[in-house]
């Protein structure tokens, strides 16, 4: 069994808002043949486009190789959330790595976001990319987690938040289930970025210099051989 086929149709995103809502482009070509690249980056999400992209701006010729659709996996699959630090808290992670390893991860963290939010503007600036992030808590013990966990932030990182009660909570969403949210100022914001964003980058139509070229469907690097840096399809 393939586990890149197996759930879902050959080259059809699954059923989601963004595949409903987003502008979706033509299918890539599907690859043949030889082909001759600097860099091949196996997988079309946030990580191999931003590898495809940054290469590419800096003048190395990039092709793309995906087997289904560009952004078809976790990239477009996610909740969207542009969100601060890990999913390990800086506590633990201190614990696990040392402040000093914990505090680079903190700030490769940050800077991914502003990454992020330049990418947005720069290559979709009709994606919806909002600032500002909240955390909105389920019970009193979460709420006062959190907020502990803010506190530590702003003694220890610098990150400011601001703290909602629940009735503050309340006026903005509309039901009082939650007890209590924190929210980043849209200064620091990070923000939501949907699928529309990943889907322009890899535009096939702008592929050239300072764009990587992208091949999808079926073009898995199983069938691939690299040989002496160079690319061949295995059956062909
Ligand atoms: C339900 C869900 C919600 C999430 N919510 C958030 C969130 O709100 N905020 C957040 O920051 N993160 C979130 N994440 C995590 C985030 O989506 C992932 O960390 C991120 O998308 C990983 O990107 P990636 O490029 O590494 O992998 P993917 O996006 O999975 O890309 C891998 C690509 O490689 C292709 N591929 C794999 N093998 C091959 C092969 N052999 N040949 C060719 N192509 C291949 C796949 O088809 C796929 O398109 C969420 C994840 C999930 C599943």
């Amino acid at each position: 069994m393939n586990l890149l086929f197996s759930n879902d149709k050959r080259g059809q995103y699954p059923d989601s808002w963004y595949a409903a809502t987003a502008t979706p482009l033509d299918p890539f070509p599907t690859l043949k043949g030889e082909i001759t690249a600097d860099a091949c980056v196996v997988g079309a999400g946030y990580t191999g486009l931003s590898t495809a992209l940054h290469l590419a701006e800096k003048g190395y010729s990039v092709v793309v190789l995906e087997a289904q659709r560009v952004g078809f996996g976790a990239s477009g699959r996610n909740g969207g959330q542009v969100g601060h630090g890990h999913n390990m808290d800086q506590p633990s992670l201190e614990k696990k790595l040392g402040k000093s390893d914990a505090r680079l991860l903190w700030d490769i963290a940050e800077e991914s976001i502003k990454i992020t939010r330049d990418l947005a503007a720069k290559h979709a600036p009709d994606a919806l990319f909002k600032p500002g992030h909240a955390s909105a808590y389920f019970s009193q013990k979460e709420a006062d987690t959190g907020r502990r966990g803010y506190e530590y932030l702003a003694a220890n990182y610098d990150f400011e938040a601001e703290y909602l009660d629940r009735s503050a909570t309340a006026d903005i969403i509309g039901t009082d289930q939650y007890y209590g949210m924190a929210e980043t100022t849209p200064d620091e914001a990070p923000g939501e970025t949907p699928a529309e964003m990943k889907i322009e980058i890899a535009g096939p139509s702008t592929a050239g210099r300072g764009r990587p070229a992208a091949w999808e469907v079926a073009s898995i690097v199983n069938n691939l051989e690299m040989r002496q840096g160079r690319l061949f399809d295995a059956d062909g």
